[in-house]
């Protein structure tokens, strides 16, 4: 037996860019507006909370922000070719060759920018900051369609 605590807001999101290996419609560039929810799970502290409400949802805040209205380049992908150059980052996938201003990129650690990797990524960020707890993520790219990650 345990207790949860469960961020979900509809300001919880970020919008970005980004494109995918495949469906063939997700290989052009496109954006989505991405929502984030949270689950907190563990026993209580001695001041039987599981985690402070506000204080998670900050800690949120501030990995998905920085996200916001970016473009969201994947550095681990086989598939991408990623060149840096003074003031632009040229990404060749496949057949395609893009070059956007280094300002509007946010880099990824990830093979992809799927929901599903996403997912992880703020789930791992937040592991950092409650290494004892289970932690569940959601991230939904629309209102019918979402990846979940825990640990
Ligand atoms: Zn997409």
């Amino acid at each position: 037996m345990g207790f949860k605590v469960i961020v979900e807001s509809t300001d919880i999101k970020f919008s970005a860019s980004h494109f995918l290996k495949q469906p063939l419609q997700c290989t052009r560039l496109h954006g989505h507006n991405y929502y984030v929810s949270v689950e907190v799970s563990d026993s209580l502290d001695e001041d039987h909370f599981v985690v402070d409400f506000t204080d998670l949802k900050e800690k949120i805040m501030s990995i998905v922000k920085p996200m916001d209205h970016y473009i969201l380049i994947p550095t681990k992908s086989d598939e991408l070719k990623i060149r840096e150059e003074k003031d632009s980052i040229e990404v060749i996938a496949s057949n395609k060759r893009y070059v956007f201003p280094r300002e509007d990129v946010f880099f990824l650690p990830l093979a992809a920018t799927t929901s599903e990797l996403l997912a992880k990524y703020i789930h791992d960020k937040l592991k950092e900051i409650y290494r004892n707890k289970k932690i569940l993520v959601r991230v939904g790219e629309s209102k019918s369609t979402m990846a979940v990650y825990f640990k």
